[in-house]
């Protein structure tokens, strides 16, 4: 019960950070109208909708520096409560993976190195290492990379995308399950990411989508929101 408590308490409790404008990361347009002003626990937080390529993205966002402390430091404790995994959030991102792994085999197959961006508990590097894959993470958290590290061995960098070293290395699979939505920059980081992907290489990305009307977040956007998004982001 305590915990429970714990968690709602984390989730309300005030983020602040000044950020700053920018246009819209994915086109650069400069033409958006604001579809929501509160996160799902009712922080201040403005979201727009491009007009022109319909990415929602926040205005003001957030600096790098910004960013990097939140991840770093708040992300995790306030959305699960705990700055390391715990024994729900393992057994729940421990499904996730495995569909996600599932999805994925087909393009796959043994000694294929593997880097995951956001490696959160590292669940899916895990599950991925099980069935013959080399794999690498990066999570900025550094309570759950260590957790990584510490209770499964895994190669995972406690850090940001951007401040992390990847030398010459090439992957054979990137994941971006959910977390290239978390960056100020997505083309900048994608751009990145090439760089460091086999010429026959593949890269996963996951992100939310508003078009689709049976996952989450579309429960939360309301019938105006969803009516004032001009296209399907694919
Ligand atoms: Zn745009």
């Amino acid at each position: 019960m305590a915990a429970f408590f714990k968690i709602r308490w984390e989730r309300y409790r005030r983020v602040t950070f000044t950020g700053s404008h920018q246009p819209c990361p994915l086109c650069g347009g400069s033409d958006s109208v604001v579809i929501g002003r509160f996160d799902r626990w009712f922080n201040p937080l403005v979201n727009v909708l491009c007009r022109h390529c319909g990415l929602i993205f926040l205005d003001p966002t957030p600096t790098d520096e910004e960013l990097d402390r939140y991840y770093k430091e708040q992300f995790w404790s306030r959305s699960q409560g705990s700055d390391q995994p715990t024994a729900k959030t393992i057994a729940n991102y421990r499904r996730y993976s495995q569909g996600r792994l599932a999805l994925l085999a087909p393009f796959l197959k043994p000694g294929m190195h593997i880097l995951d961006i956001g490696a959160g508990g590292g669940e899916f590097l895990l599950a991925a290492r099980r069935r013959g894959y080399q794999v690498e993470g990066i999570e900025p958290s550094a309570g759950y990379a260590r957790y990584c590290r510490q209770a499964y061995g895994l190669d995972v960098h406690a850090a940001t995308l951007a401040d992390t070293e990847l030398g010459d290395k090439r992957y054979d699979l990137i994941t971006c399950n959910h977390s290239l939505e978390h960056m100020r920059d997505p083309l900048g980081a994608l751009a990145r990411l090439h760089d460091h992907l086999d010429p026959d290489g593949y890269l996963y990305v996951s992100v939310p989508d508003l078009g689709d009307p049976d996952t989450w977040p579309c429960a939360i956007f309301t019938p105006a929101t969803c009516a004032a998004s001009p296209t399907r982001l694919w």
